[in-house]
């Protein structure tokens, strides 16, 4: 490091990590194992079951990619050639959709927008179906506004004005021109609402200013809640809860109908909810599958709603949980898709809304861009993914099943063994999360101190790392739970390392050890 500045880059979560023993400066990465270099100079090995947050399907610098990553800058491919022609984009979304057709067994185009990371392809989502929402607030109000005229016209012809009922409800009027005066000044009051977006409790939908408020954590959202339109969280174990949350936005706004010598009022829903959005396995939340019941009753809602569903597949997909998108096993079909972290491939910073045809704005390409996004290296890249997941009828996503097996039963086993000091085992495929059970009463100690300063999973991670050489994280949103995402090449010994880790922690805890911190 050098020493002219202090640190400068994010000191203070360097200070955290150092605490913990994490604040490791790896030098090199393949596979599974990541390397760094001790004080002797030895290079040392390290297991990784952080996956890069999911990054990783194929590892770190899996050789099919590397080597097009190398072979796309020998042959001096443009990297930066906005406003060209980008055939690979093309290439990339067309592989996405034959995917996205044969899992969900549906023919419709999904369009591409791409960007360059998870939190941005949410915020396209939020920016898109916000769009779409003004077009069909656009289209009532174009609606009304002819069935105004039509009450004037109806009016004039000797139709009845509706009765006290309506004055109660609007204010006085006396004649056609005063109730449909009314009528607007009612509904423009209506119609200045922003958006609303219903999520799920335990949601991480990102950490941009519009995304966060769709990231359930407090701590996340609430520093940042007058920045964007805010969500509503929608239980997750409550059936019914769906239903209730849209019924409870419920927003009206006036109509006349004439018709049989009279002018009524009426009242329409007006669209306020932009979008569902949803993740078919909730991962920053803690490792969490989609009930799918609710999937069915997310679904439901939203046709009889007008809205999307926005599955968001940023960390269950391109193949993470033994198909290309998890949301093909929890029932969830989105109307947007949002995929990045794998489809990066490891090596570049690639992200991508799919929207389905029918809802597409094509205006929305004239109103966002961003200079990095849609570039060739990471659009070549993206489709060398999901040609490696492809491959041989779909043998990477049979691996990711039969790892993703051996895994969860190596985690089954742990729990089974400690289940004073586990809770839960959770997951799909190869995104398996363990949940240690609350520690915030546990006799005064290291074990309760970081249980109650919501950093236990670090802790625990502290441990993992110094004596093991095992590297795992907490979930974001749920810090007693342990989060494990290896590649789908993760080996059985790297497995067995695992639970002999754990098996020490959860002893570890159970003794209220504070090697925990220090050994
Ligand atoms: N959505 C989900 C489901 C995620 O897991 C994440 C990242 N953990 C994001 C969005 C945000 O992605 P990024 O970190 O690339 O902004």
């Amino acid at each position: 490091m050098t020493t002219e500045f202090p640190e400068l880059a994010e000191a203070h979560l360097g200070g955290l990590l150092d605490q913990l023993g994490l604040a490791v400066p790896y030098s090199r990465a393949s596979g599974d194992t990541l390397y760094f270099v001790d004080d002797t100079g030895t290079e040392v090995a390290v297991d990784d079951f952080v996956g890069g947050y999911g990054s990783l399907i194929f590892g770190h610098h899996h050789p099919t990619l590397t080597r097009l990553l190398h072979d796309l800058l020998e042959r001096q491919v443009p990297v930066h050639a906005q406003f060209s022609r980008h055939p690979y984009a093309n290439d990339l979304a067309a592989a996405l959709n034959r995917v996205l057709h044969r899992e969900f067994g549906i023919a419709e185009p999904y369009r591409a927008i791409f960007a360059n990371t998870g939190a941005e392809a949410a915020e396209c989502a939020l920016k898109h179906a916000e769009m779409e929402r003004g077009q069909r607030v656009a289209a009532l109000t174009a609606e009304i506004d002819t069935h105004l005229d039509e009450a004037r016209a109806a009016a004039a012809a000797g139709a009845g004005l509706p009765g006290d009922a309506a004055t109660a409800r609007l204010g006085a009027f006396t004649d056609v021109d005063g109730l449909i005066a009314a009528v607007r000044q009612h509904n423009a009051a209506q119609l200045a609402r922003g958006p609303v977006f219903l999520t799920l409790e335990n949601s991480f939908h990102g950490k941009l200013a519009a995304s966060v408020q769709l990231t359930h954590n407090p701590a996340y959202r609430l520093p940042f809640r007058t920045l964007a339109a805010p969500a509503r969280f929608v239980p997750v174990d409550r059936p019914g809860a769906v239903a209730k949350a849209v019924e409870a936005e419920r927003v009206t706004v006036f109509d006349l109908e004439s018709g049989d010598g009279a002018v009524r009022l009426v009242e329409r829903d007006l669209p306020v909810i932009a979008a569902f959005f949803a993740e078919p396995v909730q991962g920053e939340g803690g490792i969490r599958p989609l009930d799918a019941a609710l999937a069915a009753e997310i679904r439901q809602a939203a046709e009889a709603g007008g809205f999307p569903v926005v599955v968001d597949e940023i960390q269950t997909g391109v193949g993470r949980t033994g198909t290309f998108f998890a949301g093909a096993q929890a029932g969830l079909l989105g109307d947007y898709v949002l995929l990045a972290k794998s489809i990066g491939g490891g090596l570049v910073k690639n992200a991508v809304l799919l929207v389905r045809d029918s809802r597409y704005q094509p205006e929305f390409e004239l109103v966002h861009s961003s200079t990095f996004a849609k570039d060739a290296l990471s659009c070549h890249i993206g489709l060398a993914v999901v040609d490696l997941l492809e491959a041989d009828g779909g043998q990477a996503y049979r691996t990711v099943r039969e790892r993703g097996d051996a895994l969860r039963a190596a985690l089954d086993g742990v729990a089974e063994a400690n289940a004073d000091v586990v809770a839960e085992v959770r997951g799909r495929g190869l995104m398996q999360g363990l949940e240690f059970r609350d520690q915030t009463d546990a006799p005064a100690g290291v074990v309760r101190d970081f249980a109650r300063n919501g950093l236990f999973g670090y802790l625990v991670a502290g441990r993992l790392l110094r004596a093991h050489r095992i590297r795992v994280f907490p979930t974001a949103s749920a810090p007693h739970t342990l989060r494990f995402q290896p590649s789908l090449a993760v080996t059985d010994e790297a497995i067995a390392r695992l639970v002999t880790g754990l098996t020490d922690v959860c002893a570890l805890i159970r003794a209220n050890d504070p090697t925990l911190l220090t050994g």
